[in-house]
């Protein structure tokens, strides 16, 4: 991927030009890194991440706040891609925070059973919808600390419907974001709060919903938890952590996911050009790794 998508390892234009710099995954990193310097190498791996993905999107299908509030608290323990599948249902039978307040649980239950932990979740959206009805007169609020007050919604959460449904720019901390993020050596926290923090003060506000798209599909597709494929990465001259995983590069593109994955050229082709994704879906494209 490393050649159609920007630097790759070893390969690209390093770090920058200051003197504190990060040297690439060729040399030992610096023990101390200058703020400077790491910002210069944050907004570096942004760009290249711009790049690579620049069909970058909320993975959530939503028309409007409400939909992606239930989404977001759908996708816990789950993909994007099963939720996707379940949701038009769902906002067919109960299209508004009222009608959703008013489900009946078993029905409800049925609906969103493929998305997993179907109990636990039917019983949260109902008394989510049921908090929007009663203080909010039925419309999601668009500030933070009124979604963070809704059951079951946390920061994550919030930032995601604030970002996406609200235009308001917001870092979202979720498993690949925070992995991402220590990796890249923008944070050493596990707090996510902190993690926001720490990342927010490298990146312009105005940035904070793109990059954590491309953050988190470089987490999905490139940077896995367990084997990240770093010989195909675009970012690793860049990265800290080159070599956390594969750096062979023919082994490492194996390990590529959904249109990055081998043999997914044309479906890749077709994002690149801008093709939605209930475009892709219509016309028989999987979305799925
Ligand atoms: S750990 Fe490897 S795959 Fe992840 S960003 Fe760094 S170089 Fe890329």
């Amino acid at each position: 991927m490393a050649d159609r998508t920007g630097p790759g390892p070893g390969g690209g234009s390093g770090s920058g030009s200051g003197s504190d710099s990060f040297k690439g995954p060729d040399s030992t990193p610096r023990a101390e890194e200058s703020t400077t310097a790491l910002k210069r190498r944050a907004r570096k791996i942004n760009r290249t991440l711009a790049e690579t993905y620049p069909y970058a999107v909320a993975e959530l299908d939503f028309r409007n706040p409400f939909e992606l509030l239930v989404a977001t608290v759908l996708s816990a323990q789950t993909t994007d891609v099963r939720v996707n599948l379940t949701t038009p249902a769902l906002f067919g039978r109960y299209p508004d925070a009222r009608a959703l307040a008013e489900a009946e649980e078993t029905e409800l239950q049925e609906i969103i059973r493929p998305t997993g932990f179907y109990r636990a979740k039917a019983s949260s959206l109902l008394a989510l919808a049921r908090r929007v009805v009663d203080e909010f007169d039925g419309v999601v609020p668009d500030r933070l600390e009124e979604l963070v007050s809704l059951p079951g919604v946390g920061r994550k959460t919030a930032n995601v419907v604030l970002g996406n449904a609200f235009g308001v720019p917001g870092i979202t901390v979720d498993t690949h974001f925070g992995r991402l993020a220590r990796r890249f050596r923008w944070t050493s926290s596990a707090d996510p709060v902190k993690v926001e923090q720490d990342v927010g003060a490298l990146f312009e506000r105005k940035d904070y919903t793109m990059l954590s798209h491309r953050v988190i599909f470089h987490g999905r597709r490139v940077c896995h938890a367990r084997k990240p494929a770093c010989g195909a990465c675009p970012v690793a001259a860049l990265c800290p952590s080159f070599g956390e995983g594969e750096t062979d590069p023919t082994r490492a593109a194996k390990l590529l996911k959904y249109e990055l994955a081998p043999g997914r050229e044309e479906l890749l082709g077709l994002m690149r050009e801008g093709r939605s994704r209930a475009d892709l879906r219509e016309a028989g494209y999987g979305l799925g790794a």
